[in-house]
């Protein structure tokens, strides 16, 4: 770390953001007696407290979103130069990266045709369901306004994208939420006794996870019901990869009942999940709507995308004499030319350098690593995820898969980043529950830093349960 900050600059930083700075998700009394951790410098995969304290960050950035790892200069130029020739202008207009970003990003993503620019995966996702409810006026008649979303997703922090919200630990404490939003089951194949399908095993288990949507639809009436909203591999959920068959029945149902079938790939977008762009397209999947944002600059600038078809973008033009006709709609900051310049040297670094790829190769290594642990220590009752985006369930007793208190997965959280190596708790399904421990170091990890932080979350492990 560079001494660009002396003692005295960095007391009082600290001192600032004790006394004014709201941080997120954090419960703050803790802050009164002890110091906030203050992230200074990240280099590749590693970043720097205010102490000059050094950790392998294995979750890129807490919350999976740093996928090309730190201190990038060239998307720094690029940004710098973009801002410097035009920095914003409303997307009313266009401007040249984002012309760019999107032809890049329809490249890789046969069958879908427009971007729609904003700035968070919950904006982004509020896109795509206020998109749904004028379909239904457009094409309905006020009728199928219902969006589907499922137990243990997550879609955002805005309240019409919690009113989609599968986990309750979000969500307690701030209805009443927006109506028509209807919560269909998990399909969890580790907790499928939840779902009374625990004498189902694999594409069996799978198809009748999907056939509980079905029976939601039937239930609400499929004239009701507009779009499907669902993640790819569910990630604050828990890190659930859904079971063989489910997304093939999935669509079949979609298609029968005409339900737009939204994929949030917010965390999975843009290379999180190994070999391909998006998760959606390991399993075959045709959406309507793709929601993206955490990778697709890797945090160097704020930017979200929804993207969907074409044939979505001709409802929207079908009338020009009607002055209700086209989505009304803006984010004013998805006009910040930043965020689609930073975009495209993210995705040009993925390219050049193999991401894709090493992402497999490396997350087959951690998976490798993670099950070995899985030997070792009882407390682990499942390994889990795609690529570099992996999970670790911890629970009392692998019969029972009793979930381990909330205070022994932070006390293992804790450890690990006593030992140098920053690592994630998720599942907020249930208030308390948060029992899995959840990986996703930057795409560039080596082998080496894999071992490192599996090693770390051995030791960890050992100490905390023995
Ligand atoms: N969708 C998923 C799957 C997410 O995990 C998140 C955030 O973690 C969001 C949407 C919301 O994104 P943002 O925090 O950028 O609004």
């Amino acid at each position: 770390m560079d001494g660009t900050l002396n003692e005295n600059d960095l007391s009082r930083v600290v001192s600032a953001d004790k006394a004014h700075v709201w941080h997120h998700l954090v419960q703050h009394k803790p802050f009164e007696t002890g110091d906030p951790r203050i992230i200074i410098e990240g280099k590749g995969m590693r970043v720097w407290d205010q102490n000059g304290k050094e950790y392998i960050d294995a979750v890129s950035g807490a919350v999976w979103t740093v996928n090309v790892g730190y201190g990038r200069e060239r998307i720094a130029n690029a940004v710098r130069d973009q801002i410097m020739k035009m920095c914003y202008f409303a997307q009313a207009a266009g401007s040249i990266p984002a012309a760019l970003f999107a032809e890049k990003l329809i490249e890789k993503m046969p069958g879908m045709s427009r971007v729609y620019y904003t700035n968070s995966g919950s904006e982004a996702n509020e896109k795509a369901f206020k998109m749904v409810r004028q379909i239904a006026h457009k094409k309905y008649g006020g009728k199928k306004t219902k969006i589907l979303y499922r137990e243990r997703d997550y879609h955002g922090s805005t309240l019409a994208t919690m009113s989609a919200g599968g986990q309750d630990e979000r969500n307690m404490q701030y209805g009443p939420f927006a109506p028509d939003f209807v919560r269909v089951p998990h399909c969890m194949e580790y907790r499928k006794h939840e779902l009374g399908l625990d004498h189902l095993s694999g594409r069996e288990f799978g198809i009748a996870a999907a056939n509980q949507i079905e029976e939601i639809i039937l239930r609400e009436g499929p004239e009701t019901v507009g779009a499907l909203c669902l993640e790819p591999v569910t990630a604050g959920g828990g890190v659930i990869e859904a079971p063989e068959g489910y997304w093939d029945r999935v669509q079949e149902i979609c298609k029968q009942y005409d339900i737009l079938l939204h994929i949030d790939e917010v965390v999975c977008g843009v290379g999180r999940t190994g070999t391909e762009w998006f998760g959606y397209q390991h399993y075959g999947i045709k959406p309507d709507f793709v929601t993206m944002a955490k990778g697709v600059a890797s945090g160097y600038a704020a930017i979200a995308c929804m993207v969907t078809t074409e044939e979505v973008f001709e409802l929207f033009k079908s009338n020009p004499s009607d002055k209700l006709d086209h989505f009304r709609d803006i984010s004013t900051f998805g006009g910040c030319t930043a965020g689609p310049a930073a975009a495209l040297e993210n995705m040009a670094i993925i390219e050049e350098e193999g991401l894709l790829e090493n992402c497999t190769a490396m997350g087959a290594r951690m998976k490798g690593n993670l099950n070995a642990l899985m030997e070792k220590h009882d407390i682990i009752g499942d390994v889990r995820g795609k690529g570099l985006f992996l999970g670790i369930e911890l629970v009392k007793d692998r019969t029972t898969k009793e979930p381990v208190d909330e205070k022994h997965v932070m006390a293992v959280v804790a450890e690990c980043g006593a030992l140098g190596v920053i690592i994630g708790a998720a599942n907020r399904s249930i208030p308390g529950r948060n029992n899995v421990l959840a990986f996703s170091p930057a795409l560039i990890a080596t082998a080496d830093d894999i071992d490192a932080i599996t090693d770390a979350v051995d030791q960890a492990l050992t100490k905390v349960f023995g």
